[in-house]
């Protein structure tokens, strides 16, 4: 039943009024609880980057409508945020049944979009659903604290409140899971959501509010709006919106931060990244160039989390060739084909991009071990496609090394000792995620301990946290004080209210006024 809902759904958010003269279907606002086409003028639009199809437009909303959306968010803040936390888990917990009954069609709409293969975008939507599924133990994660008898007669404690109207910026590379770290948390606390998608991907988010409808949530508990700049300027000036939640790149994710606090906004920035895998001549040879080659080349190195950078650490430098083989071996047909490993980047100016930093780093002296730019795509000649690409002698000072690629790249740098390869992770601007692949507990406990970068890995070459416990990220991948899901992501969206109280008996009544400070 559920499967229906949604794919009724599906008819009623996308492939309703076309737009313009044209036979392309137009995405919808989500509005007060309807699906609404949007009056704007300005529409942008959405590729299959497998085969380079228009299947989407989608609208850069108007003031008007992005004004309703708030609005709508802002009335509802007044009934949702008094809802009881026990009704507000409910809501959550027949979410997560619905996400889990429909991951199969949220993924192949992520597939058409985005382009990462279905048993990848399978993984998008579960780890998204896990956060989903953390947001229903809010009975938990709300408890705030007491301490009786601060003095005679007197207790203190705190409570947890929500904050109002909140706001989310996703990026293209994790449909589902990115705007699912973002909303459950944020309504489960008893506050109401406005969500900017990906204007490049835009579908999964709304199958996503359909589902959340379906579930029971109140009109205008979640409204989404979509575009790009204006309407990032409009969630960073709209006085009421409290705290916004940002996942993109440095470029964006600077600006959010900055305009953002200027309003007086809580804003957390998760940003860029250069993640780093050593690889130490300790380390198991075979898992180790496994997970290397998966974790640089999975979703065609479009995760934030993705080891595009390896440094071979010591006698590891001669296990090259062998990495290089393994990585030719992957398969890059469509995404939705069986037997995918590596789907196309996102659009022509990512393969471009992709392909200029390459070059790049061969014009500088780096040298090409795998080159995958030319590769053709059988039955996918217009797709977006780069394939697995490997680039050694890489130097700190290289473009390829300074700028984070995002495409199917590994550059790879080499050190005599763990020492020189801690130097070179610190060394870059970056600090999301890290990895150190070696048997020896030493080596794993002096890498985890000096890196600076907020998610490490120990033989795990993709260590993003379970939502029991926050994503977090140093230095230049990150803005904020407080971060994503898990308690952090708890604490961004409460306040606390703290209340003294004293209850006196009547015989202690004060005789006189107390005009010095309590002590
Ligand atoms: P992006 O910054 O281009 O877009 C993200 C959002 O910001 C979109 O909604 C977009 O409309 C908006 N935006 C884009 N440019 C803007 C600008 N100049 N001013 C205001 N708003 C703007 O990012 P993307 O290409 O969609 O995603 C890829 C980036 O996201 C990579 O840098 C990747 O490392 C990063 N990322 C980080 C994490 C993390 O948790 N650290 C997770 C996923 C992705």
């Amino acid at each position: 039943t559920a499967l229906r809902s949604v794919l009724k759904s599906k008819v009623s958010i996308g492939v309703g009024r076309m737009c313009y003269s044209s036979s392309v279907p137009t995405t919808k606002l989500f509005i007060d609880g309807k699906f609404i086409e949007s009056n704007t003028s300005e529409w942008l639009d959405v590729h299959n980057p497998a085969t380079n199809e228009v299947v989407y437009r989608v609208p850069k909303a108007t003031q008007e409508e992005m004004l309703a959306a708030v609005d709508s968010c802002s009335r509802a803040y007044r009934s949702w945020s008094e809802t009881s936390i026990l009704a507000r888990q409910q809501l959550f917990l027949r979410y997560q049944q619905l996400i889990k009954d429909n991951i199969k069609e949220l993924a192949k709409s992520i597939t058409s979009e985005q382009g990462k293969t279905l048993a990848d975008a399978e993984g998008d939507v579960f780890r998204g659903l896990q956060v989903v599924e953390h947001a229903c133990s809010v009975t938990s994660l709300m408890l705030g604290e007491t301490l009786p008898s601060i003095t005679k007669d007197m207790d203190t404690h705190t409570y947890r409140l929500p904050l109002g109207v909140c706001a989310g910026i996703a990026p293209f590379n994790f449909p589902a899971m990115i705007p699912l770290w973002m909303f459950p948390m944020a309504l489960v606390c008893g506050n109401t959501f406005l969500l900017k998608p990906s204007e490049r991907v835009p579908t999964c988010a709304m199958l996503l509010a359909k589902m959340l409808q379906d579930a029971g949530a109140p009109d205008g508990t979640l409204n989404i709006i979509h575009g790009q700049h204006s309407t990032v300027d409009f969630i960073c000036d709209h006085p009421a919106i409290k705290a916004i939640s940002f996942v993109g790149s440095n470029q964006a994710g600077e600006y959010i931060y900055e305009r953002g606090s200027r309003n007086g906004k809580r804003v957390q920035s998760n940003m860029g990244a250069k993640n780093h895998g050593v690889v130490m001549p300790d380390a198991n040879k075979e898992n180790t160039l496994n997970q290397l080659v998966g974790a640089a080349f999975g979703a065609a190195g479009q995760r934030c989390m993705a080891l595009s950078t390896a440094i071979l650490v010591g006698e590891a430098r001669s296990w090259l060739p062998e990495l290089v083989e393994r990585a030719r071996a992957l398969q890059t047909p469509s995404g939705d084909q069986p037997g995918a490993d590596v789907g196309p980047l996102i659009s022509v100016q990512a393969k471009e991009r992709v392909c200029r930093l390459v070059q790049s780093g061969v014009d500088q002296g780096a040298k090409m071990l795998l080159d995958g730019r030319d590769i053709k795509v059988k039955g996918y000649e217009n797709g977006y496609f780069v394939g697995p690409t490997i680039i050694g002698n890489v130097t700190p000072d290289m473009t390829c090394y300074t700028e984070e690629i995002f495409g199917p790249v590994l550059v790879v740098l080499e050190a005599d000792t763990l020492d020189d390869a801690i130097g070179i992770v610190n060394r870059n601007p970056y600090g999301n995620g890290t990895a150190i692949f070696t048997t020896n507990g030493a080596t794993a406990r002096k890498y985890t301990h000096e890196v600076d970068v907020g998610q490490v890995g120990v033989n795990v070459p993709i260590p993003v946290p379970l939502p029991m416990f926050s994503f977090t990220g140093s230095r230049g991948s990150f803005r904020g004080d407080t971060n994503f899901y898990g308690k952090q992501g708890v604490q961004f969206y409460t306040q606390i209210k703290t209340v003294t109280s004293q209850w006196k008996a009547e015989d202690a009544t004060l005789k006189s006024p107390a005009v010095t400070m309590p002590t």
